[in-house]
């Protein structure tokens, strides 16, 4: 896909166990804000394993803005991811918030996840680099693309260029989206670099009667992939429950964005 007078980078594509991203094919993250326990775990997993999503996504470790939230289970959590991806056929992506725990988590996940609240942590990104490891840096929920870019220069600096950056939104005024999410990011982004580029509908939105629309959106600007949250009872889920696709929803998700990600190959 490319618009007329545009001149795209040459595009990285980076290795996932059995799948990959920034390719032909969309790769799709997908499970809970944060691991709950192990049955939970299994059974979303198998349930978005088999709507087509080959990355667990789950918290073990949250950055919540008020300490008195769930702050995640912690180590016995990347155990549970691992179990859950393996039974599931699946990756895993999981985020660190400290130095001190990088290499537990390396050890347990596929993809690092650098959240937004630590875009800006250059101790833990040169670490999380130095794993090897491909990492997912989400952008910093106030920073400029420059300014994630630049982070993840520190990350190229220790040698990792497995880089996947996600789109999770932006603080504007508008206070009716969690967040606003920025899709001409995703299309500047893939003139600008050849890293992929995926998006988060779920924290850029907050909502999840918002999710679909803006996965098929984010597709349709050319995202590499998306990142999305689903929990079997999001009604009773300990985070972003409000924002969390249940898993028949994320089905019928799955098939309308490869069906977008199948039309614009034309274009
Ligand atoms: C998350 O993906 O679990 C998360 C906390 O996201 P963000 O860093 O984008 O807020
Ligand atoms: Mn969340």
């Amino acid at each position: 896909m490319s618009e007329p007078g545009v001149k795209h980078a040459p595009r990285r594509v980076i290795n996932i166990g059995s799948a990959s991203i920034g390719g032909e094919s969309l790769l799709v993250m997908a499970g809970p804000c944060t691991v709950e326990d192990e049955e939970m775990l299994i059974a979303t997993a198998l349930a978005v394993r088999q709507a087509g999503a080959l990355v667990l996504r789950g918290g073990a470790f949250k950055p919540r803005t008020s300490p008195s939230s769930y702050q995640g289970m912690g180590r016995p959590a990347l155990e549970m991811l691992q179990r859950a991806a393996k039974l599931a056929g699946m990756s895993v992506v999981t985020e660190v918030l400290d130095t001190r725990e990088v290499e537990t988590v390396a050890e347990n996940a596929d993809i690092i996840q650098v959240g937004s609240r630590n875009m800006h942590n250059t101790a833990l990104l040169k670490e999380v680099g130095r794993t090897g490891r491909p990492v997912l840096l989400k952008r910093g929920m106030s920073s400029t693309l420059a300014e994630w870019l630049a982070a993840a220069e520190y990350i190229f600096a220790t040698g990792n260029d497995d880089i996947i950056l996600c789109e999770r939104g932006i603080r504007t005024f508008e206070t009716a989206t969690r967040n606003t999410l920025d899709l001409s990011a995703v299309s500047l982004l893939r003139e600008i670099t050849g890293l992929p580029v995926i998006v988060d509908p779920s924290h850029s939105t907050g909502k999840r009667s918002l999710v679909a629309p803006m996965s098929r959106a984010a597709v349709a600007a050319g995202a590499d992939g998306l990142i999305i949250e689903v929990h079997p009872q999001p009604e009773i889920a300990l985070c972003d429950g409000p924002q969390s696709l249940r898993p028949e929803e994320f089905a019928i998700l799955m098939g309308q964005v490869q069906r977008v990600r199948e039309t614009i190959k034309s274009f």
